[in-house]
């Protein structure tokens, strides 16, 4: 064990904990100082497998010793964007192109993913309704609400139980149609 936090996606990393390669790409890039990390994280690499990443804590890395023209030069290779594509920031991180293949900053990506979600829930609340719809048409059809339990993981037990609690919530389908 080692101590460190631990984050099971990138989503759950908070923004400022990088990893060596992210702190090299700031616009001011720092240093991984080996007293500054902070936590890993558990991700797939290139090849698909899975890795762990050490984070370091950005607020106490120190700044590399690039010079002005070695920044300006690193800027202009860089083949990612540092502005997001709809509020215009200026980030000091390169921004991820893999929603629309524009550059977004972190909210204005949350937003993005946030609209195709809610895009995505009305899609499914339209499918749900004509699914019921032509359900409750059908002859002596019955409606019965079912909740789905899941016990709480006990220290003594290997394996969660688990079990359906049926309501009796029943009706009939001519009621239920109406
Ligand atoms: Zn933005």
């Amino acid at each position: 064990m080692t101590g460190l936090d631990s984050y099971a996606s990138w989503r759950d990393v908070p923004s400022h904990l990088l990893s060596a390669t992210l702190l090299g790409e700031l616009e001011f890039p720092r240093k991984p100082d080996p007293a500054a990390r902070a936590a890993l994280v558990h991700t797939r690499d290139w090849s698909d497998h899975d890795t762990t990443v050490t984070l370091f804590d950005a607020r106490r890395c120190p700044p590399t010793g690039a010079s002005a023209g070695q920044l300006a030069a690193a800027a202009a290779r860089a083949t990612r964007s540092r502005v997001c594509a709809d509020c215009a920031a200026w980030c000091q991180r390169l921004l991820p192109v893999d929603l629309d293949g524009r550059p977004l900053c972190p909210a204005c990506r949350s937003v993005l993913l946030l609209r195709r979600a809610q895009a995505q829930a009305a899609d499914d609340r339209a499918a749900a309704a004509a699914q019921l719809h032509t359900a409750l048409h059908w002859p002596d059809v019955a409606v019965l609400q079912v909740d789905v339990t899941t016990p709480e993981r006990t220290p003594g037990l290997r394996k969660i139980r688990t079990g359906i609690n049926a309501k009796d919530d029943l009706a009939d389908g001519a009621a239920a149609a109406r």
